[in-house]
């Protein structure tokens, strides 16, 4: 069985002459909750689009539980959810209605039991007949979860997941991003810039800055390689400013 969820050999993408990332070599273990941290710019929603078999890489490759992203896009897209910054909900719809659309354009086999089975999940079967158009945004953050979870994925990919949250927001996802990993046992691919939260809930940690990995390891470690450094913000903050490759 495929000890990585996620593993990329030289993983480069070129915008015309701007390379975006470059010779990205990243492991992510099963049942991480892996935190992707990096400036504005850094290359980190390009990384996730390739490994989300939606953008070609230029060179390079990745495979995510041993499927290639390019030779065995299905076989990838099957073992996925992805949840992007702004969900995509139909705002005229209600969530039950929604999580039909969905389940049948990822040909979900007894839909009706699993959309149940997925709003319990995430805490809240009550939802089921709201409208989406009325549900803030930590709510509709969390149907978007449930969305991508409806053809029951290894590994979940999340952009920003609690951008424009509140503290509590914030927390509600936390949570359900915990459960769902040491739960369902599903591994968790975040990309954020929330250092609190990556500290508090991620069990790996990469930082990419201007399309290199800088340094990929457990909190742990990382506190280890910095010494004189007491925080992870204390250490993005001093890689932001020397740019400098440790790994
Ligand atoms: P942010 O945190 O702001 O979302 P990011 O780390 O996700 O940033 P990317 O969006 O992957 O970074 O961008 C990496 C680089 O690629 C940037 O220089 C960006 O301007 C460039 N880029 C991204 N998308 C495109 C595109 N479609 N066409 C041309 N250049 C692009």
């Amino acid at each position: 069985m495929e000890q990585f969820a996620v593993k990329t050999n030289g993983l480069t993408r070129l915008y015309g002459t701007n390379t975006a990332v470059e010779h990205l070599n990243l492991k992510v273990q099963k049942g991480q909750i892996f935190g992707f941290l990096g400036h504005n710019g850094a290359g980190k929603t390009t990384t996730i689009r390739m490994l989300t078999t939606l953008l070609s890489p230029t060179d390079g490759s990745a495979e995510i539980f041993g499927a290639d992203i390019v030779k065995e896009n299905l076989q990838v897209r099957k073992k996925i959810g992805y949840v992007p910054e702004n969900v995509h909900l139909y705002k005229d719809l209600t969530v039950w209605e929604n999580m039909m659309f969905f389940a049948a354009l990822s040909g979900v086999q007894e839909p009706d039991r699993r959309i149940l089975e997925i709003l319990e999940r995430i805490g809240h079967p009550e939802w089921i007949d709201f409208k989406v158009g009325t549900l803030s945004k930590g709510m509709r953050q969390r149907i978007g979860i449930a969305q991508a979870l409806l053809h029951k994925p290894s590994l979940l990919f999340l952009d920003e997941p609690a951008s424009g949250l509140d503290p509590e927001g914030t927390r509600d996802i936390g949570d359900l991003i915990v459960q769902l990993n040491r739960e369902e046992g599903i591994t968790i691919f975040m990309n954020t810039h929330q250092l609190g939260e990556v500290a508090k809930l991620c069990t790996s940690i990469g930082i990419l800055n201007h399309g290199h990995m800088v340094i990929a390891d457990s909190l742990e470690n990382i506190l280890k390689k910095f010494p004189d450094h007491a925080s992870l913000e204390d250490i993005y903050l001093q890689i932001e400013k020397d740019r400098k490759v440790i790994v």
